[in-house]
């Protein structure tokens, strides 16, 4: 094993801890492929039913990594014929690739949504989790968030990585999504490389997306919605691309973006605002302001709430929740529209074009 680099760190991280310890192999691809491109697998973990995650690097080490999973919902496996061909293929300098071609293996080798356990993997993640559904039931969140061994595997793995960009392969909506706080840029370029539309697919708790976009500030984890079915060579050729490229949406812009004078990022971790809340939001403004309507359409105040801990979570939970405020006991329960967290990263829980229950009494004000 000539090249460590990454693996060399993963090792001596691993070493003595209890988890699955990371075992390395390199191979090569053989002759047939016109010119040789070094593969790397490193084990992840094991599924419930003791199958082995394995995650692939392809390719020289770089300073970008992307990591590609081709399925998490085991009756979802088109993603993972990109998989295969992007381990086929040499990735542009300067980008490392990392491959995974599912982290749900019990899942597809039934055939199911969800793990052997029953759990939705998607749903079991700590960003917003919330307990739903049962056993084999299409979301079953698992009795607690990072209950099954998949996901664990995936957080450790993304731990260890911390890739620039990950790329989820679901079915099959046929939508790139904007919705779960990936860099808007980076989707757009993936999309538009593969004829798909960007656009968002709605609020979803406990999803790996949100979850890496939340905890690993700067990077972008979004989901790529296949249509149904296989894909076929051409379409395998332009998704392989597209993630062979996301590199170059991250160009001038994403600088531009961290110059000192641009605004500070902004994590968006939206609230559930649903028909409900926003039937409460209704019946709020016009009890108290004689206006008929949830939105918010000329915003000069906008409310924050700082967080005294580090993570924003318990502030999230506690609007998500939407209980009656103390002080009025009125609905819906949110009243903030931002969350700044004590390391100063800021939390978006509502649109801005949302109304939200104190931001009416300051504009009172
Ligand atoms: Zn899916």
């Amino acid at each position: 094993m000539g090249r460590t680099g990454f693996l060399g760190a993963v090792l001596t991280v691993c070493a003595g801890l209890a988890f699955a310890v990371f075992a390395a192999e390199t191979t090569t691809l053989g002759a047939g492929h016109s010119a040789s491109v070094e593969r790397k697998s490193v084990y992840v973990g094991r599924s419930v039913e003791g199958r082995r995650i394995v995650a692939v690097r392809v390719g020289e080490t770089a300073p970008f990594r992307v990591l590609v999973v081709g399925s998490i919902h085991g009756a979802e496996t088109a993603g993972q014929a990109v998989v295969r061909r992007l381990r086929e293929l040499r990735p542009p300098a300067g980008t490392e690739l990392w491959t995974v071609r599912t982290v749900n293996p019990d899942g597809v080798a039934a055939g199911t949504r969800q793990n052997a356990r029953g759990v939705d993997l998607n749903r079991n993640f700590p960003a917003a989790w919330r307990r739903q559904g049962r056993p084999f039931s299409p979301f079953y969140s698992g009795p607690r968030q990072l209950s099954e061994p998949e996901s664990r595997a995936v957080r450790r793995l993304v731990r260890k990585l911390r890739p620039d960009v990950t790329i989820w392969y679901h079915q099959a909506l046929r939508v790139v999504d904007l919705g779960s706080g990936g860099d808007p840029e980076i989707v757009r370029a993936y999309a538009r490389r593969v004829g798909l539309r960007a656009g968002r697919i709605g609020f979803l708790t406990g999803v790996a997306t949100r979850w890496q976009n939340d905890r690993f500030p700067g990077t972008s984890a979004f989901v790529v919605e296949l249509g149904a079915g296989t894909l076929s060579n051409r379409q395998i050729a332009r998704h392989a691309n597209a993630a062979l490229r996301v590199r170059a949406a991250t160009g001038p812009a994403a600088n531009a973006r961290a110059s000192a004078h641009s605004p500070p990022p902004i994590v968006r971790h939206r609230i559930p605002f649903g028909p409900e809340r926003k039937q409460q939001m209704r019946r709020y403004a016009r009890r108290h302001y004689g206006i008929d309507g949830y939105r918010l359409l000329d915003p000069r105040v906008i409310v924050l709430h700082l967080s005294v801990s580090t993570s924003a979570e318990s502030v999230f939970q506690a609007f998500a929740r939407n209980v009656p405020d103390p002080e009025l006991g009125e609905l819906p329960g949110l009243c903030a529209h931002y969350v700044v967290d004590s390391n100063g990263r800021i939390f978006e829980l509502v649109s801005r074009i949302s109304r939200s229950h104190v931001w009416h009494r300051y504009y009172q004000l």
